[in-house]
């Protein structure tokens, strides 16, 4: 049987940095005043009128307008609706791209004063994490009397521009609901979701001007719809959609929701008074039919099946087979295919590729192929499967290919995670026992003093990298440099009188990057970027296969910095679920699976640097909040299995061997159990700016083991004074035991400059020497 149903494609938004980062180099070149204000207008017109181009000849049907961004959608959004904050002096009337960069990246200014320039720095707007993405936003920051004004009309400049161009676009908008949720308020007890009111004439203004600049459709962000609601939250919606639909007439809204099922949220989302919704069937697929149970008859449902958030090509066949009944069934509604979430997490064009293994990249869609998938599934549709014949059994190969391919599967890899054991995630004896060995191995005094592992990456470390990857440097000359450099550092640790050095990760790239090279079954793209914030790019790296270690990763340098001295060297690994959490990941396994198989990795690994005299490892997992699933009903799932993956990379070790840890972040507190049950013998934290206040988490719940709580603030570069770490660590010793405490900075040093690093441990290891004769 052969359906005829006709279903329009949407992309939901598109990556906006250009096939080669173009964005980026002209965002650059305009901060550096090397390109005006014009010349940064065309480049990005340019920009979005390739897009809108690419679209349109793979056929989409939906094209979004207002998906590019200068740097933010957020801060787009506060633009739009006037919500900028008094430091930044906004005097009303239209933003100026001065102001918006300055919420973006924050500024210095030289300000006249009594005859003297006096620097003032204006800070940037915050920036947290997109749900559960790489993706950072500039989180809106609104107050109690905040007002809110139209103050940027480039929602209905884009879409005129597209038009103009040819191009009928369905402009895209973050949801008044969602922006207010994800604000932040500097007062306490404000919950900015209040503003409601006082934000809707905004909303109702730019789609009343989208309306008469010829929009049939707009499609609005609600992605706050997958969270966990409160009944205030809730309600906030109803409000907001109803009024819209009543202030508004003669205009559709596409609700979009996506990274998540609307689960509990579902009943709210199907009564607002929208045009269509997008829901997220990747992630979600069981919703489907409640989704189309509940929704009215006129509504239009967008159908979320190509994955947004990751880059395996889609089993066409499958979602065709699933989709059809369904479709046939319903063939008086209207439907749109679609990616799961827009298209911005994911790459551009995967034929740029040209080194990537041919076997894997047939596995691999970017954000083109994922259109192609659309396309092709939206032609067996309309057209009967016949049509698309060959691309269904493209795709259905490759599927099968990857399925069984060796490069894929490793038997000695999956048998170990299946032999999993609990004495594998267990050191031998409590810490009170371990931590008795270790200070009799170790003999470290009171306020032990150590960095968090990396030393400025100075210009030259990064030239010689360069000339080894391009091969104009040969692998004994880099060698030597990396040992040279590390040489210095030890030297350099010694005179100064830290108690545990690092080796100082010269010859480390990026903590992820470094490991996935050394590790099997990771790749590598040469064109892959995602933006991590505005100009900021990242290269996610692709575990395509069965993780396994051919030989020890860090054991050569590690071994030679110990060589060169008598005081202890720590062990530097990035963790698991760090080494996870900071890739694109396979999607024919269970993450826990792909995480233990990284753990055991990691575990010889350990195992290989104590058989190398490595007496302290440290096991970094900046990453492990992140992985927080966005429904507070998973957390205890994940928490257990990153727990669990942790300790197996760091179980495999004597006793009188001391594991570290590190994270850098602020909150603590909803997850200082997991952080205990992690077992470190030593953690250390970023704390120093907000002075010692996230100890709190440690003292309420009573953490045991040792703790180096960050005196250092390593974002600044400037050099704290005795006084300020003496204080802080003396807030410190108000909350913890003394034996607890370890002196260091908050986190690696690779950013910061050599000036500034060395009087600032200089200035730490005095803070601490203050300490040790005061108790
Ligand atoms: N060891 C790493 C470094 O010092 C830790 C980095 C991190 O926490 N992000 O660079
Ligand atoms: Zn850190």
């Amino acid at each position: 049987m052969s359906a005829k149903i006709q279903i329009p494609v949407s992309t939901l938004g598109t990556p906006r940095i250009g096939p080669r980062r173009e964005l980026k180099f002209v965002l650059e070149e305009f901060w550096s005043g090397k390109l005006d204000l014009k010349g940064l207008q065309e480049k990005t017109a340019a920009l979005r009128c390739a897009n809108w181009a690419r679209q349109n000849s793979l056929g989409v049907e939906n094209i979004p307008s207002n998906d590019f961004s200068l740097y933010d959608h957020v801060l787009d959004t506060c633009a739009m609706v006037g919500a900028i904050p008094d430091i930044y002096d906004w005097q009303g009337g239209l933003i100026q791209p001065s102001t918006y960069f300055a919420m973006a990246r924050g500024e210095t200014q030289e300000d006249s004063c009594c005859g003297k320039s006096v620097r003032k720095g204006i800070p940037a707007l915050e920036m947290t994490k997109w749900f559960d993405t790489n993706y950072h936003f500039m989180v809106p920051e609104l107050s109690p009397d905040q007002h809110f004004a139209l103050a940027s009309t480039k929602a209905v400049d884009e879409f005129r521009e597209a038009k103009c161009l040819g191009f009928k676009t369905r402009p895209v908008l973050l949801g008044p609901v969602s922006f207010l949720k994800l604000a932040k308020s500097k007062e306490a007890d404000f919950n900015p979701v209040m503003l409601l009111d006082r934000l809707l004439p905004v909303y109702e203004e730019v789609l009343r001007q989208l309306r008469d600049s010829g929009a049939k459709w707009v499609q609005i962000d609600e992605p706050c719809l997958v969270l966990d609601l409160s009944e205030t939250d809730r309600a906030a919606y109803r409000k907001a959609y109803h009024v819209l639909n009543e202030t508004v007439s003669n205009l559709n809204l596409m609700l979009t929701t996506y990274f998540g099922k609307l689960g509990d949220n579902l009943s709210t989302a199907l009564s607002l008074p929208v045009a269509g919704l997008h829901v997220d069937l990747v992630r979600a697929p069981e919703q489907l039919e409640d989704v189309i149970a509940g929704a009215s008859p006129e509504q239009v449902i967008s159908l979320g099946v190509i994955d947004g958030r990751n880059i395996w090509r889609a089993d066409l066949q499958a979602i065709y087979d699933w989709l059809l009944p369904i479709l046939a069934d319903h063939q008086d509604r209207q439907f749109e295919l679609a990616p799961s979430c827009s298209l911005l997490h994911v790459p551009i064009d995967l034929e740029l590729e040209k080194e990537l293994d041919p076997d894997l990249k047939s596995w691999l869609a970017f954000s083109v192929q994922k259109i192609a998938e659309l396309k092709i599934l939206a032609r067996a549709f309309a057209q009967g499967v016949s049509v698309v014949a060959g691309e269904f059994l493209a795709a259905s190969n490759a599927i099968a290919a990857r399925r069984t391919s060796e490069k894929v599967h490793n038997r000695l890899v999956t048998g170990r995670v299946l032999g999993i054991t609990p004495n594998m995630s267990q050191r031998r004896n409590p810490f009170p026992v371990r931590r008795d060995l270790q200070q009799k191995k170790l003999k470290l005094p009171a306020f032990p003093t150590t960095t968090i592992g990396s030393f400025p990456q100075t210009p030259e470390v990064r030239k010689s990298r360069a000339a080894f990857a391009n091969g104009s440097l040969t692998s004994d000359a880099y060698d030597a440099f990396v040992r040279s450099e590390t040489e210095a550092a030890i030297r350099w640790q010694e005179d100064l009188g830290i108690d545990v050095l690092v080796h100082g990760e010269f010859e480390r790239n990026d903590m992820v990057q470094y490991f996935g090279e050394k590790l099997a079954g990771y790749a590598f793209t040469k064109y892959g970027w995602v933006q991590s914030y505005g100009s900021r790019y990242v290269r996610p790296p692709v575990i395509f296969g069965d993780v396994s270690r051919p030989e020890p990763m860090t054991v050569k340098w590690s071994r030679y910095a110990q060589s060169l001295t008598d005081l202890p060297v720590k062990g530097m690994l990035t963790g698991p679920v760090t080494m996870l959490q900071w890739s694109f990941v396979r999607d024919d396994l269970p993450r826990r699976d792909v995480c233990a198989q990284i753990a055991f990795a990691l575990r010889d690994e350990v195992i290989d640097l104590e058989a190398a005299s490595i007496g302290l490892i440290q096991i970094d997992e900046p990453a492990i909040r992140e992985g927080l699933p966005l429904r507070r009903a998973e957390w205890k799932t994940y928490l257990d299995w990153a727990v669990e993956c942790f300790r197996i990379s760091a179980s495999g070790v004597r006793d009188d061997t001391q594991i570290h840890t590190h994270m850098c972040y602020s909150e603590f507190n909803d997850i200082i159990e997991a952080i205990g049950a992690m077992d470190a013998d030593v953690i250390s934290i970023e704390t120093s700016r907000s002075k010692m206040e996230l100890l709190e988490a440690f003292v309420n719940y009573a953490y045991p083991n040792d703790i180096g709580p960050g005196v250092y603030d390593i974002h600044s570069p400037r050099v704290p004074a005795i006084d300020e770490m003496v204080e802080l660590l003396v807030a410190a010793t108000r909350q913890l035991a003394t034996s607890q405490i370890w002196v260091n900075p908050d986190c690696g040093l690779k950013t910061r400059q050599w000036e500034e690093v060395k009087p600032a441990l200089a200035n730490m290891v005095e803070a601490a020497r203050m300490l040790r004769e005061s108790v």
